[in-house]
């Protein structure tokens, strides 16, 4: 039965269970990505994968599409259909998205010097931060604070994640920048569950059994019992599968040619 004054309804709200009046999971990042347009202008989103379509949808609720900030980086190792997943989501959601290339250059020195999958013996540092990093830092240099799809239960790396971090890979000191992860406290449940019922497109490669996904050598599908990074670097350990990108969820600190 409802309260009968506002004396009692107050009383009521104070011994309320507190899942009933804690913010969803959508409401947080919303909050997040809110704060993030309104305290900085330049400001763009990170996009590559599932909780990336999220992040531009829940975006473009905040801002409207047509204003939505997009980068995204081709390695030139991605999957076809990642490409193609690229050009639906530059047709559906219509934002500008800004398609960073590596350095013609970096990458023959590179393939010249060891040839195209080095990474497999040699580890993949070198050549994700000719192919990502040096990219990213380029376009960071304009930014001051990026958006990522990081989710703290993807892996040990990210356990820890907060919803708002200094970047300490790119910040120097007379340019500090800011990292959002506004789904750091999603599941992967989560995410689909958004992607389902925003009808939102999504990369073909999941429905062949490949949850994250990123560049076509360094990226296999897992089985039912597997975590979803097991599917990347599968050569590696678990606790060095970041790419630089996010290289300060790595407590032991990764060295990258060029970074
Ligand atoms: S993920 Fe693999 S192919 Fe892609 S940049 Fe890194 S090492 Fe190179």
């Amino acid at each position: 039965m409802a309260p009968s004054t506002p004396k009692v309804a107050a009383a009521a709200a104070r011994h309320a269970p507190v899942a009933t009046i804690e913010r969803s999971p959508e409401q947080r990042a919303l909050e997040v990505l809110r704060g993030a347009f309104a305290r900085f202008e330049r400001v763009a989103i990170s996009f590559s994968g599932a909780e990336d379509v999220v992040l531009i949808d829940l975006a473009a609720r905040v801002l409207g599409d047509e204003d939505v900030p997009v980068f995204s980086l081709d390695t030139g190792r991605l999957h076809a259909q990642t490409y193609r997943f690229l050009e639906t989501v530059r047709g559906h959601f219509a934002v500008d998205l800004d398609v960073l290339a590596p350095d013609a250059e970096e990458v023959a020195r590179l393939v010249r010097a060891k040839g195209l999958f080095s990474f497999y013996e040699d580890g993949h540092g070198e050549c994700c931060a000719i192919r990502k990093i040096q990219p990213l830092r380029r376009k960071l240099a304009h930014l001051d604070a990026w958006i990522t799809g990081q989710r703290s239960d993807q892996s040990a790396t990210r356990a820890d994640l907060p919803v708002e971090q200094k970047d300490l890979a790119f910040s120097t000191a007379s340019h500090p920048i800011t990292k959002f992860n506004p789904l750091s406290g999603w599941t992967g449940s989560d995410v689909w569950a958004y992607i389902r019922r925003r009808q939102l497109p999504y990369n073909s490669l999941h429905d062949q059994g490949f949850v994250s996904i990123g560049c076509e050598p360094c990226t296999r599908p897992i089985g039912p019992h597997q975590h979803e990074r097991d599917g990347r670097w599968w050569w590696e350990n678990a606790t060095d599968k970041e790419c630089g990108l996010h290289a300060q969820n790595v407590s032991r600190p990764v060295r990258f040619v060029g970074s």
